[in-house]
């Protein structure tokens, strides 16, 4: 998933640098913290072979709607969806689901007349 949207990425933000994405020199580790008890895989980018911190901003153009958002490097890698927030929003998913609920609800109600 986040390896799939790292491609994604046109520019990184490190302390008031900016650093653009060319030829996928964006780099996700992954390094497991010795002192963390969770042994979860925490996702690090790297651009450059520089770190980039959570709270460095990463624009990145979504795959959808090819809008640029830019967002905290922290979020970026725990993000859900290959999408902006906007696109999520218009998820047909999503309305699909909205219209199947409303369909039966109106069933309920022809019953209800019967
Ligand atoms: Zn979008």
């Amino acid at each position: 998933m986040i390896e799939n949207l790292i491609k994604y990425i046109n520019k990184v933000n490190i302390d008031g640098t900016e650093y653009i994405n060319i030829n996928n020199n964006v780099v996700l580790k992954n390094d497991i913290s010795k002192y963390s008890s969770s042994k979860e895989p925490s996702f690090k980018l790297e651009i450059d072979g520089l770190k980039v911190k959570r709270y460095d901003k990463v624009t990145y153009e979504c795959p959808k709607c090819h809008i640029e958002s830019t967002i905290g490097a922290g979020r970026f890698l725990t993000k859900k969806s290959e999408y902006c927030y906007k696109c999520k929003e218009n998820d047909p998913e999503k309305r699909k689901n909205i219209v199947s609920i409303s369909k039966s609800h109106i069933r309920n109600i022809k019953r209800s007349l019967l």
